[in-house]
């Protein structure tokens, strides 16, 4: 069983959405810092006090040890929670924290345990780029 976040400090991910007639939670915790292993791994904080979403690192809250994202987002999982539209099929499971382009649309997918199909969690549209066509269906 996956442990559902308490809060969402404790995430650099966190949906919780229907999709269709099935439904998905979905979050990406923050990986403790390689380095000094007390802090971890987010996103720097902006002149605002608010996690600089933008930045092409990821930073230790504590020693400030930094990460590119590629890096960092190598080591973090993106774990479901999750109704199948499909088949109805209600489980959990984890996928890498990685978007793909699914129908043109760059989302996070994960499959169905039981169906096999591909659930897709599109980014909110009003920052979606559309770059790329290929499917992965
Ligand atoms: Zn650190
Ligand atoms: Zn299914």
């Amino acid at each position: 069983m996956l442990k559902k976040p308490e809060s969402m400090d404790e995430c650099v991910y966190f949906t919780n959405r229907d999709i269709g007639s099935g439904r998905a939670m979905a979050w990406v915790y923050r990986k403790q810092c390689p380095k000094c292993s007390e802090g971890v791994m987010g996103k720097p904080i902006n002149k605002r006090g608010k996690p600089d979403k933008k930045a092409p690192v990821y930073e230790c809250t504590k020693c400030h040890h930094q990460m590119s994202n590629e890096e960092a987002e190598k080591i973090m999982q993106l774990e479901v929670d999750y109704k199948c539209p499909h088949c109805g099929f209600e489980g959990q499971t984890a996928t890498e924290y990685e978007r793909k382009s699914f129908q043109g649309v760059q989302s996070y997918v994960f499959e169905c345990q039981k169906c096999k199909a591909k659930i897709p969690l599109t980014k909110k549209l009003k920052d979606t780029k559309k770059k790329g066509k290929e499917d992965i269906q």
